[in-house]
């Protein structure tokens, strides 16, 4: 379906450039790969720097959830992804080694309407792989070896001092995207600020082959009174995550994490003989929380753990970063449409306002998980390992692990662009009776409304001026129940984000075209 021409009363032609490069992204992990494919699908010209000489080989974040495949769909990524990984099957949770388990069967939980309806495996490097190999196919390339000093923030533009081989050059840049990590030197630069808790649990972790025969894509955990262990499948053969909590930890030069080691620990808390063999990375680490005092200061935005640190428990570092990039690039593309600066501030601002209150959340419900689960007394944990695989055998609480932890209802309920009662919900993507999916026929990268009518109804007449140029997808009614459900009566007609979240519902798009500032942004941005 294409867009018709825009007939839009809102736009204006595309102001004179006054930067080098309308983006630039600082920090070439999955937040700042993911904003440069972003910055190009857009149409804006980005460039990517990262001080490292090369990309990392380290495992990092291995679970990606469902809401981020959906942006990967979008981005034209997800199945590379798919083809990376290997879906999270079922999560048994033991209270320690002679109680019995609860198992979670992760792929039969109630998902509803995703294309994605699983966990999946997929380690850090992987996803930063097919990430940087589509830049490069976009015509994008990371610049390596380059780092950031100082950053001045113009008004119509940022001046950014990077370092490579000991040469600087002055950059210059009418967007600049911080996506340098939990240490931000963007973020010290412009003067925001990240207070870190520490949550006062070490943990190790380890990837590493074993001799025992567990099922391969299923996940462990062993809420043990000597403390947590996590064992997650991996991708590769016979390869698991182990993850551990060290209650009473010796200093980090003291622990070597090896084969012995690892094979000591779980025979403690699982008595399993876990047969531990080719150590291939392990980690030692404190874990930190925290969360930017803004994400926007004038042109210059944070996003991924530059923004909001997390404990990588809670296995959302990187889906957040991800969902971070996707909500501000078409945000940055789309501004310049718009006529007015007011309109303008209220999009660029609505990217802290949706994130800023997401990671939020993210951060304080991984904070109190975390705290519960490293409590230092011993009996809270006895009583967890006692309680916990209960609790999780109950229908309410494994709903969570699904639409949940995959951040499909994920909403954005306050902010500017969240004017409509219903509006800043997930558009469902249900499947379509001739096949395929709803997000199949939206626009790839734009707008689009989206109608629903009962059998028999008058279909809107597509050509006509008052959609905008925005294309539009008629559905019948019981299609998105889930959406209608909460709409009310006689507002049939859904404004969706290139994003895929319904920025305004309404009887007719001539309603949200004029009483909503979404439609505005809308019919500017085409
Ligand atoms: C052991 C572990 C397990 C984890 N498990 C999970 C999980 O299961 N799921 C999940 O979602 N998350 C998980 N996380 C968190 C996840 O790894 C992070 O949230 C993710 O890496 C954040 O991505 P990012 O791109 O924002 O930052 P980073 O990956 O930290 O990338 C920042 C980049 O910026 C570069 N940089 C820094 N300063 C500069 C500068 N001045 N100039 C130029 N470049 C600079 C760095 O070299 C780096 O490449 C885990 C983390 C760890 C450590």
């Amino acid at each position: 379906m294409n867009p018709q021409p825009s007939q839009n009363p809102f736009a204006r032609a595309q102001p004179p450039r006054t930067g080098e490069v309308d983006v630039l992204v600082v920090g070439a992990g999955p937040t700042g790969l993911t904003a440069a494919c972003e910055a190009l699908r857009h149409g804006l010209s980005v460039r990517i720097i990262d001080r490292k000489q090369g990309r990392s080989t380290h495992s990092k974040a291995l679970v990606t959830h469902a809401r981020t495949l959906e942006v990967f769909e979008t981005m034209g990524v997800a199945d590379a992804m798919l083809a990376g990984g290997v879906p999270f099957a079922a999560l048994n949770a033991h209270g320690g080694p002679r109680r019995r388990a609860t198992r979670v069967d992760l792929l039969e939980l109630p998902w509803g309407d995703t294309a994605y309806p699983f966990w999946l495996s997929i380690p850090q490097d992987a996803t930063e792989l097919v990430l940087e190999d589509h830049l490069n196919s976009l015509g994008g390339v990371v610049e390596w070896g380059t780092s950031l000093d100082e950053v001045r923030d113009g008004e119509d533009h940022v001046e950014a001092l990077v370092t490579r081989n000991g040469e600087t050059e002055r950059v210059s840049t009418r967007w600049l995207v911080g996506c340098d990590g939990g240490r931000s030197r963007v973020r010290d630069q412009v003067g925001l600020r990240l207070t870190r808790r520490d949550a006062g649990a070490t943990f190790i972790l380890a990837d590493v082959k074993s001799t025992v025969p567990i099922t391969q894509n299923e996940g462990y955990a062993y809420l043990d009174p000597q403390g947590l262990l996590l064992v997650v499948p991996m991708p590769e053969p016979e390869r698991w995550r182990i993850i551990a909590h060290v209650p009473t930890p010796a200093k980090e030069s003291q622990l070597t994490v090896d084969a012995a080691f690892l094979d000591e620990l779980i025979r403690q808390r699982s008595g399993m003989e876990f047969g531990s063999h080719d150590v291939k990375w392990t980690s030692q680490f404190n874990l930190n929380h925290g969360l930017a005092n803004h994400f926007r200061s004038g042109r210059v935005f944070l996003a991924g753990d530059a923004a909001h640190i997390h404990s990588p428990v809670g296995g959302q570092g990187l889906n957040t970063g991800v969902q971070d990039a996707h909500n501000l690039l078409w945000k940055l593309a789309a501004v310049d449409r718009l006529d007015s600066p007011e309109a303008a501030e209220r999009l660029l601002d609505s990217y802290e306002a949706e994130r800023r209150d997401t990671a939020r959340r993210m951060v304080t419900g991984v904070a109190r998980m975390t705290a519960a689960l490293t409590t230092r007394r011993s009996s809270i944990r006895r009583a967890l390992g006692r309680l916990a695989p209960r609790i999780l055998a109950r229908p309410a609480v494994q709903a969570k692990l699904g639409r949940t932890a995959g951040m499909l209802d994920l909403a954005y309920s306050s902010g500017p662009l969240a004017t409509a009662p219903g509006a800043g919900r997930r558009l469902p993507n249900p499947e379509l009776p001739g096949g395929g999916r709803l997000y199949d026929e939206l626009s790839p990268a734009g707008w689009s409304w989206v109608v629903w009518g009962r059998p028999g109804e008058a279909r809107p007449d597509l050509e006509a001026p008052r959609w905008h140029g925005i294309p539009v997808v008629f559905l019948a009614d019981e299609l998105l129940a889930p959406a209608t459900a909460a709409m009310p009566d006689g507002k049939r007609v859904a404004l969706v984000r290139p994003d895929r979240y319904i920025a305004a519902r309404g009887s007719s798009p001539e309603s949200i075209g004029r009483a909503e500032y979404a439609g505005a942004v809308a019919s500017a941005h085409c």
